[in-house]
C-alpha cells in the first residue's frame, strides 16, 4: 500500500480514540502497599485488601475516563507483579508452590513473590530496560499449562459494570515464554519457547472467556519483539499470532510492543491475522516510523501510537506529536492515541506536588497528566488543531520556557562542557606504572581485602534520620550519631583486619539521592513515588536542569574516617551513569551531554578527595550493565558516552590515587569491553553466585587491571565458612594472577544485620590470610 497524500489523511476516517496500556497501582497515597503489608502482617482481611484494590481499580477508571479517555486498561492492575499475574494465569505454578496455591490462592501467590520459611521465591529481576522488577517464571519439558481467567474476567467485569470501554492487557505467550526461565532440576539450556503450542491453546481459551465477558479488544504486550530476536524467535511470533488471529470465538487483538523499534518483528506483526498494533514512537523507537513506511503501513488494521513518553516525567510536545500522528494517518485504517508503554513506570499525579518549583511544575506530566495529553492529541487529530488551540499555546510557552530557563541553561556548565578533549578522560600515566606507584603509598599485602562501602543501615540510623526531618533531632545531634557509627564501623574493620577501610555510608539514605539533593540541576519530589518490585516504590530523583556542584558533597566525613584510623579508607562516589539510570533524566538534550555535566561535578569531587589525602577512591556504577540499549545497533553509542563520563569522572587523579569502581552484577558478557575502557584500577563485581565464574570472563577476555570478584554473597543473610570463602578464593587465583586479585564482598553490607556481617568479614580475612599464606 502506498500511503495517502497528507491531505486526504489529514482528518481521519474514524475518530481517534485516546487510551494508555497500563496505569500507577499503588493509589495517592500508596494505598495499595499499606494494604497488601498490613495483610502480610496479619493487621488486614483478605476481605478488606481485595476492597482495596478494587477502590484503587476504580478511581484509576474514573480518573481515566475524567481525562477524556474512552477505552480504559483491565488486567494491568496487580497485588505484586504482572508477570507473576501471568504465571498463575497460564497455570504455570512452580512445584514447589503448589501446595500453599491450592491451599489459599493468595496466600501462595505471595508465596510465589515473597518465598516462605521454606520455600524460595521466584527470581526477580529487571522488566527490559525499566526500574520495574517481575518475578521470573521457571518452566521445564514437563510444564503443564491450565487456564485460569479469573482475575482478568473479575477486573474486565468491574470495568464494565462501572459504565466502561475496557480492554483487558495480558502479557502476549511469546514475551512471557522469552522471559521465563528453565525450572530448578532443568537442564539449563532448556528454552521455555519450545513450550509456545502448549501455551498456545490456554491463551485460546482464556481470549474465549474474556470475549465472553465483554471484551471488543484484548491487548496482548510483546515488547519481547522489540529487543533482537533470532529468526527462530521470530518464526514463533508469527506462528503465535498466525494461530491466536486464525481462532473463531476471540475479541479483536492489539498486539503491543514498546521500549524500542520492532524492527524484523514489524513484518512478522503486520502480516499477521490480528487486528491492530500498539507501537513505540519515542526515543529510539522513533525508528518505528520509517520502519512501518518502509514495510507499507498496516493496512487494514488499527494503529495505537505510543507518541507520549510513559518512561518519563516531562510534558510532550503536542505539536510534533500532533505532526507525527498525521504522518502515522495514512499507515493504517484507523489511529489512535496512546503512551509508549503503561504508565506504571511514572508518578501517578504532578498536581500533588506542592514543593516543587511552578515554573518547574509547568514541566512536568506524570501519569494523570499524560492522559490528559494523550487525549488533547486524540482531539487534535480528530476534529482539527483549532480545538485544543489553548492546550497547544499553553504547551508551547510551557516548553519555550524550559528550554530558556535558568535552571535548564547554565552558561558555566555548558562552557565547561564544551572545552572538554578526549585527554581530560585518560589517566596520563598507563596502569602498570599507576600500579606501582599505588603498591608502594598503600603498602598493601597480596590479596588484599576491602567491602563495598555500606555497612548496616541500622534502625537507629533510620530513626536518627526520621528524627532530623520531624525537627526532634538537630543537625549537630545528628551528625554526633553519624560520627559515632563511623568510629563504629573503622573500630570494627581494624579489628577484624581489613586493609582497606570504608566509613560505612551511615549518612546515605540513597546512593543516588544523597548526590542528588547535593547537586544543583536536581530536583526531587514528595509524592513521585514508583514501583520497583512488589510494594516496594521509590522516589527517583528529577535530573531538571544543567548540573553542577555547589560544594563538596563527602570530603567532610571521608576526612573525618580518615582521621580516626591509619589504615586506607576509601571515598566513596556514586557514577555518573547510576546517576542518570536512576533520576528521571531532563530529555531536552542528549543523555551523553547530561551525563557529561555530572561527570565534571564528580570530577571536582574526585579532586577535592584526593586533596584531601583520599589515596583510594570507589565510583560505583552498578546501573551500567542495566541500562544497555535492548537492541545491538544502539550499544555502541551507549558504552560510548557511558564510558566516557566514568573516565572524566575519574581520569583526572595522580598516579599514586587508587580508582575503584563496582557493579552489582555477574552478567556483563555483552559489556566486558566497556569495563576494559573505564580503566578503574580495581574492579568489585558480584560473583559469589556464579562462583567465579565472572574471574574467569575477565581472565579470558583479557582484563589488564585489578579485580575483586566477590566471595561472600550479600543477598542472603547465610554466613559464608572460612573454608568456603578459601575455595572461591582460589578458584579466583586460577583465573587472575595474586599481584591483581582482591578479596571483598559482593556488594555493600547496607540490608544486613551486623551480627551475620561482623562474622562473614571475619571469615573473609581469615580466609584471605590463608589463601595468601598459600601463595
Ligand atoms: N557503595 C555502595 C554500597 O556499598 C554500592 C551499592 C551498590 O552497588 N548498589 O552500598
Ligand atoms: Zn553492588
Amino acid at each position: 500500500m502506498t500511503p495517502k497524500s497528507a491531505a486526504a489523511a489529514s482528518k481521519p476516517a474514524t475518530r481517534p480514540r485516546a487510551t494508555v496500556h497500563g496505569y500507577p497501582r499503588q493509589g495517592s497515597g500508596r494505598e495499595l502497599k499499606k494494604a497488601v503489608e498490613g495483610y502480610w502482617r496479619g493487621r488486614v482481611t483478605a476481605d478488606a485488601l481485595r476492597e482495596t484494590a478494587a477502590g484503587l481499580r476504580r478511581d484509576n477508571w474514573q480518573q481515566l475516563r475524567n481525562a477524556g479517555v474512552r477505552e480504559v486498561p483491565t488486567g494491568d492492575f496487580s497485588l505484586y507483579d504482572h508477570v507473576l499475574d501471568t504465571t498463575v494465569m497460564v497455570g504455570a505454578v512452580p512445584e514447589r508452590h503448589r501446595a500453599a496455591v491450592e491451599a489459599d490462592a493468595l496466600d501462595g501467590y505471595f508465596a510465589m513473590a515473597r518465598g516462605t520459611q521454606d520455600v524460595a521465591p521466584l527470581e526477580m529481576t529487571k522488566w527490559f530496560d525499566t526500574n520495574y522488577h517481575y518475578l521470573v517464571s521457571e518452566l521445564g519439558p514437563d510444564t503443564v499449562f491450565a487456564a485460569n481467567s479469573a482475575k482478568q474476567t473479575g477486573e474486565l467485569s468491574e470495568a464494565v459494570a462501572q459504565g466502561h470501554d475496557a480492554r483487558p492487557v495480558l502479557v502476549g505467550p511469546v514475551t512471557y515464554l522469552l522471559l521465563a526461565k528453565p525450572a530448578p532440576g532443568v537442564a539449563p539450556d532448556f528454552e521455555p519457547l519450545t513450550l509456545l503450542d502448549r501455551l498456545l491453546p490456554v491463551y485460546a481459551e482464556v481470549l474465549a472467556d474474556l470475549r465472553a465477558a465483554g471484551a471488543g479488544w484484548v491487548q496482548l504486550d510483546e515488547p519481547a519483539l522489540a529487543a533482537d530476536r533470532t529468526p527462530a524467535e521470530l518464526n514463533a511470533a508469527a506462528r503465535a499470532y498466525r494461530e491466536l488471529g486464525g481462532l473463531t470465538d476471540r475479541p479483536e487483538l492489539l498486539v503491543a510492543s514498546y521500549f524500542d523499534r520492532l524492527g524484523d518483528a514489524l513484518p512478522v506483526l503486520a502480516k499477521a491475522p490480528v487486528e491492530g498494533l500498539a507501537m513505540d514512537f519515542t526515543g529510539p523507537a522513533v525508528a518505528n516510523l520509517e520502519d512501518l513506511a518502509r514495510a507499507g503501513g498496516l493496512p487494514g488494521k488499527r494503529l495505537v501510537a505510543g507518541v507520549v513518553d510513559g518512561r518519563n516525567v516531562w510534558i510532550n510536545d503536542l505539536k510534533k506529536s500532533l505532526s507525527t500522528l498525521a504522518s502515522l494517518l495514512g499507515f493504517a485504517d484507523r489511529v489512535d492515541v496512546a503512551p509508549s508503554c503503561s504508565l506504571l513506570h511514572v508518578p501517578l499525579d504532578a498536581a500533588l506536588e506542592r514543593d516543587v518549583d511552578p515554573q518547574v511544575a509547568r514541566w512536568l506530566a506524570f501519569a494523570r497528566q499524560k492522559a490528559e495529553e494523550v487525549v488533547a492529541l486524540a482531539t487534535g487529530l480528530g476534529e482539527g488543531t483549532d480545538v485544543i488551540a489553548g492546550l497547544l499555546h499553553a504547551n508551547s510557552s510551557a516548553l519555550a520556557a524550559r528550554s530558556s530557563a535558568a535552571l535548564t541553561r547554565d552558561p558555566a556548565v555548558r562552557a565547561r562542557t564544551e572545552a572538554v578533549t578526549d585527554a581530560d578522560g585518560r589517566r596520563t600515566t598507563p596502569y602498570q606504572e599507576r600500579a606501582a606507584a599505588q603498591r608502594a603509598r598503600l603498602k598493601l599485602p597480596l590479596l588484599p581485602t576491602t567491602t563495598i562501602g555500606s555497612f548496616p543501615q541500622t534502625g537507629e540510623l533510620r530513626a536518627a534520620r526520621a528524627d532530623l526531618r520531624a525537627g526532634r533531632l538537630d543537625a549537630e545531634g545528628y551528625d554526633k550519631r553519624i560520627a559515632a557509627e563511623i568510629r563504629d564501623v573503622l573500630a570494627f574493620q581494624e579489628e577484624a583486619g581489613l586493609d582497606v577501610l570504608v566509613h560505612g555510608e551511615p549518612e546515605r539514605n540513597d546512593m543516588v539521592q544523597y548526590f542528588a539533593e547535593r547537586l544543583d540541576g536536581y530536583i526531587a519530589t514528595q509524592h513521585g513515588w514508583v514501583q520497583s518490585y512488589g510494594t516496594r516504590y521509590v522516589r527517583p530523583p528529577i535530573l531538571a536542569g544543567d548540573v553542577s556542584r555547589p560544594g563538596p558533597m563527602t570530603v567532610e566525613w571521608t576526612r573525618y574516617a580518615q582521621s580516626q584510623t591509619g589504615r586506607p579508607v576509601k571515598g566513596m562516589l556514586t557514577g555518573p551513569v547510576t546517576m542518570l539510570a536512576w533520576s528521571f533524566v531532563r530529555d531536552d538534550q542528549p543523555q551523553a551531554e547530561t551525563a557529561r555535566q555530572v561527570a565534571l561535578a564528580l570530577r571536582d569531587e574526585v579532586a577535592d578527595l584526593e586533596s584531601a589525602g583520599t589515596a583510594v577512591i570507589q565510583v560505583d556504577e552498578p546501573a551500567l550493565r542495566e541500562t544497555l540499549p535492548l537492541r545491538t545497533e544502539s550499544r555502541p553509542e551507549y558504552l560510548a558516552w557511558a564510558t566516557e563520563s566514568f573516565r572524566l569522572a575519574t581520569g583526572a587523579v595522580r598516579a599514586d590515587t587508587q580508582i575503584h569502581t563496582h557493579m552489582c552484577y555477574a552478567e556483563f558478557g555483552d559489556i566486558v569491553s566497556a569495563i576494559v575502557d573505564l580503566d578503574a584500577d580495581v574492579i568489585s563485581l558480584e560473583a559469589a553466585r556464579s562462583h567465579m565464574q565472572v574471574a574467569d570472563e575477565l581472565a579470558t577476555a583479557g582484563y589488564p587491571n585489578e579485580v575483586g570478584p566477590g566471595v561472600y554473597d550479600i543477598h542472603s543473610p547465610r554466613v559464608p565458612d572460612v573454608d568456603e570463602v578459601a575455595s572461591l578464593l582460589r578458584k579466583g587465583l586460577a583465573a587472575i594472577p595474586a599481584e591483581r586479585l582482591w578479596v571483598n564482598p559482593d556488594c555493600g553490607l547496607k540490608t544486613r544485620g551486623w551480627p551475620e556481617v561482623r562474622e562473614a568479614l571475619e571469615h573473609m580475612v581469615e580466609a584471605a590470610r590463608t589463601v595468601r599464606a598459600e601463595a
